[in-house]
């Protein structure tokens, strides 16, 4: 009986000495975190730095991104440039202007299947807002005349954008988060942050090593599962994982579902066999218009483009619960769902 009372307490001690290891631990690397509904989606900052005031200055900046992109705001800078469409250039900030221009890049690259005047389609189909709902196939017609990249405006040297038809529309959504995650990851390695992961609504985007020198493990979301459920776990070091699914925003009438990501060639969400699409690369905005780009490829195509792309991976998952990973990413993947099968494009790991 003494003798278990004396070895409760020496757990106990034990233990003790245990915790307080972790706190100081804790306290020497300084975690600060920060959750902030930003850009329509959850944002989490995880920064290991002493200061907290760069965490604000980060948030801040996201928040001004967000008041110049973002295509709900009628007084964004994309606001206005949607406002005056069939009517005159628009003078822009050189933040707005490069995001686009990125953007009109990646439309040529992926030869239209990222293409940032999607807006009268998105707006039509509503998908995300009380307004969803399924369009007849005339309006989709009417709408689809006015996506095309190819009419975009850009004027250097005034820094100025014009979208040359009335009723066309910019939506950056599919390329801002990338932009903002970069941008994030700028301002912490300004202020001398070398360890930082900074999460915006899925969007990863890592800043050096773990504090342990370790690379981060990133889950890589299972697209039928729960939030937060993952197929596998990816190991990053300094660099951005984006994924584009069907599972993000949508609606379902009649067993079938309507999300967010629209193949622009046919005026409907993008049904492509693809569950979702990750890419892992340095560029946050490289990897958010080419995720939802290859998700509207497809397979195939999607990753023949990718392979060609030197310094960027991706891992697909098909509808038939199958993954497939660029050369790159496959020392990288580890499976942790075995409800998927890994298919590596008939390569072994
Ligand atoms: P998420 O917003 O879930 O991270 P994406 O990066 O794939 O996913 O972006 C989807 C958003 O991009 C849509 O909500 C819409 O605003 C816009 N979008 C939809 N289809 C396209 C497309 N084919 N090309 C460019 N942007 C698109
Ligand atoms: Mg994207």
């Amino acid at each position: 009986m003494v003798y278990v009372r004396f070895g409760a307490r020496l757990l106990a001690a034990v233990l003790m000495l245990a915790v307080s290891y972790l706190v100081l631990t804790a306290c020497s690397q300084s975690e600060q975190t920060a959750e902030e509904y930003l850009m329509g989606t959850y944002v989490t900052l995880k920064v290991y730095s002493p200061q907290a005031a760069v965490i604000e200055k980060t948030v801040e900046r996201l928040r001004e991104i967000e008041n110049l992109m973002s295509a709900n705001l009628p007084e964004s800078e994309v606001g206005l440039i949607n406002g005056a469409a069939g009517k005159s250039a628009v003078k822009i900030s050189s933040d707005t202007f490069n995001v686009i221009e990125t953007a009109l890049y990646y439309s040529q690259l992926t030869n239209g299947a990222f293409d940032p005047t999607i807006g009268p389609l998105v707006n039509l189909w509503g998908i995300g807002t009380d307004k969803a709902r399924i369009p007849s196939n005339k309006e989709i017609e009417r709408s689809l005349r006015l996506v095309d990249y190819r009419t975009v405006i850009l004027d250097k040297e005034q820094q100025s954008v014009k979208l040359p038809y009335a009723g066309q529309a910019l939506d950056l959504g599919g390329i801002a988060k990338g932009y903002a995650a970069d941008e994030a990851k700028r301002i912490l390695k300004a202020n001398g942050i070398t360890s930082a992961i900074v999460n915006i609504g899925g969007n990863i985007m890592t800043l050096g090593t773990r504090p342990d020198g370790n690379p981060w493990r990133i889950g890589v979301q299972d697209p039928l599962g729960p939030r937060n459920s993952y197929i596998g776990i990816i190991q990053l070091i300094d660099e951005t994982a984006v994924t584009s699914g069907n599972y993000e925003r949508y609606f379902e009438i009649g067993g079938k579902r309507y999300h967010h990501i629209l193949n622009p060639f046919t005026g409907y969400p993008s049904r492509s066999g693809l569950l979702s699409a990750t890419i892992i690369t340095k560029r946050s905005i490289a990897a958010d218009a080419l995720s939802t780009a290859v998700y509207v490829l497809g397979l195939d195509r999607g990753m023949e483009l990718v392979e060609s792309l030197p310094g960027i991976e991706a891992i697909f998952v098909t509808d038939d619960f199958k993954i497939y990973l660029t050369k790159g990413i496959i020392q990288r993947f580890d499976l942790t769902n075995p409800e998927y099968k890994v298919e590596n494009s008939g390569q072994n790991k």
